[in-house]
C-alpha cells in the first residue's frame, strides 16, 4: 500500500511541480479554481490560495499515484499485462465513415468514436484539442459531428485541453467524452477515485467516456515558430511525425524536417513518463507505423468494449487483427520507454509521481529479461 500524500494543496503544486518543470500541462487543474490558470500552454498559480489540502495537488499526474488502486477502480482487476496495461483487446481499426477517416490524423478512429458517442447521446459534450494545424491547439468543448471533424488531426504539443472539462461541466454539461494524452488520461481518472475530497468538485462524476491517444512525447510551444518559418507563411494543412521526420503538409507540396531538428523541442518531463499509451484510457488509438490509413485500436475498459463493439456492429469503424509480426514491434517500443524512464530514476533523476510498489517494479523487473 502506498501512503500518498493528502495534505498538500496549490503551493506545493506550485513547487513540486510547476516551478521545477515536471508540470505535464494535462490542464485539469486549470479552471478548477480562480487561482489556477492556463496560459498559452503553460499552468500557472495565479494567487496562492492558501488552502493547505487541494484537489489540484491530488488529481495532477505528477504528483505521487497509486497506479495499482486506479488499475483496480478503472478495471475491477490487477493488471497482468506491465507493458500495455489492462487490456481486452488489441486491433487495428479505421473509420468507415468518409469524414472522419479523410481529416483523421491517421484512420480517424478517434473522432469517429467521439462523433459516435455525441449521435448516440451518451455524452452530452466532447473535450477535444482544436484549432488550425500547425498552430497552439486550443480546448474546445464539441457537441456536434462537424465540431468533432474540425479538431481532427495531431497538434504534437502538451495543449493543456483539460480546463475545458470544468468549464463544460460549468456550462451545464452532465457527461462528457474526453480526448487525450495519457498524463491528461491519469489526471481524469485521478480525479474520478478522489474520495474525499476537499471542496467543490462538480466534474468529479462527469467524465463518460475516455479516449487516451498514444504519446511517447510531446513537444515545445516554440516548435509552432520551426513549423511556421519552415512552411514559409503558407497554410500549414496537416503536421505528422513517421519516425525519422516531421513533415509539413501545405498545398504545394510536403516538407520534412529530421528529426534531429525536432529532438530539442521534445518536452524533458516527457521523458520521464512512464505511460506511452493511456493505459487508463477506455480505449486508447495511435498509429500503426505502418499503414497511415488505419490506427492501433487497443480496447481496455468493459465499457470501451461495448462501445467498440456497438460502433463496429453499426457500421462506424471496423477493425482487423493486429497482424502478429508488428505485435513484438509494439510491445519492444513501450517495454523500452519504460525502462528508459526506470533507468533514469535508478541513476537519481526525480519522477516523485512514480511512486511505485516494490511488486509493481518487481514485475517490470521480470519483463526486462522478456524477450520479445
Ligand atoms: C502530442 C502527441 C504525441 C503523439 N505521439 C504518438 C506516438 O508517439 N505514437 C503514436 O502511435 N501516436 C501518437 N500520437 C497519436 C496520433 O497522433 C493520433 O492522435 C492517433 O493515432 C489517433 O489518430 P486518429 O486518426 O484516430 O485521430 P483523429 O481522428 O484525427 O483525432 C485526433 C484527436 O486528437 C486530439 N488531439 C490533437 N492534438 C492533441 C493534443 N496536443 N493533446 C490532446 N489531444 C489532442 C484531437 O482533439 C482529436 O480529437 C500522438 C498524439 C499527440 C497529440
Amino acid at each position: 500500500m502506498i501512503t500518498l500524500d493528502r495534505t498538500k494543496g496549490s503551493l506545493e503544486l506550485k513547487q513540486e511541480v510547476m516551478d521545477s518543470g515536471v508540470c505535464a500541462r494535462c490542464g485539469l487543474c486549470a479552471e478548477l479554481c480562480p487561482y489556477i490558470k492556463a496560459v498559452g500552454e503553460r499552468v500557472a498559480l495565479v494567487y496562492p490560495c492558501g488552502l493547505e489540502e487541494g484537489n489540484c495537488y491530488r488529481l495532477c499526474p505528477r504528483t505521487p499515484t497509486d497506479w495499482e488502486q486506479i488499475d483496480r477502480s478503472v478495471f475491477n482487476r490487477e493488471r497482468v499485462d506491465h507493458v500495455l496495461g489492462n487490456h481486452l483487446e488489441i486491433l487495428f481499426a479505421r473509420s468507415l465513415q468518409d469524414d472522419a477517416a479523410e481529416k483523421g490524423q491517421y484512420g480517424g478512429v478517434v473522432s469517429a468514436l467521439a462523433a459516435y458517442l455525441l449521435e448516440q447521446g451518451r455524452v452530452s459534450g466532447a473535450v477535444l484539442a482544436g484549432g488550425p494545424a500547425g498552430e497552439t491547439p486550443q480546448a474546445v468543448v464539441a457537441t456536434s459531428r462537424g465540431e468533432v471533424l474540425a479538431c481532427a488531426g495531431s497538434h504534437y504539443s502538451a495543449a493543456p485541453t483539460l480546463s475545458a472539462v470544468h468549464r463544460a461541466v460549468k456550462e451545464g454539461m452532465d457527461s462528457l467524452a474526453v480526448v487525450g494524452r495519457p498524463c491528461q488520461v491519469l489526471a481524469l481518472r485521478k480525479m474520478q477515485g478522489l474520495k474525499d475530497a476537499p471542496g467543490y468538485l462538480p466534474a468529479k462524476d462527469k467524465v463518460e467516456f475516455i479516449i487516451g491517444l498514444f504519446c511517447f512525447w510531446s513537444l515545445e510551444t516554440e516548435i509552432y515558430d520551426l513549423l511556421s518559418r519552415r512552411a514559409g507563411g503558407q497554410k500549414i494543412l496537416k503536421v505528422d511525425i513517421p519516425q525519422d521526420f516531421l513533415t509539413i503538409t501545405t498545398e504545394s507540396g510536403s516538407t520534412n524536417i529530421p528529426i534531429e531538428e525536432v529532438r530539442p523541442f521534445i518536452r524533458p518531463t516527457c521523458q520521464l513518463c512512464f505511460d506511452p499509451t493511456s493505459e487508463f484510457a477506455d480505449v486508447s488509438v495511435g498509429s500503426t507505423e505502418y499503414d497511415p490509413q488505419w490506427n492501433t485500436l487497443i480496447v481496455r475498459s468493459t465499457k470501451g468494449k461495448e462501445i467498440v463493439d456497438a460502433a463496429r456492429a453499426e457500421g462506424i469503424i471496423e477493425t482487423k487483427a493486429y497482424p502478429d509480426e508488428r505485435l513484438p514491434l509494439l510491445y519492444q517500443a513501450v517495454r523500452n520507454k519504460k525502462l528508459r524512464v526506470l533507468q533514469a530514476l535508478e541513476s537519481g533523476q526525480e519522477a516523485g509521481y512514480l511512486r511505485l510498489t516494490d511488486q509493481y517494479r518487481e514485475n517490470l523487473k521480470r519483463e526486462r529479461g522478456m524477450n520479445l
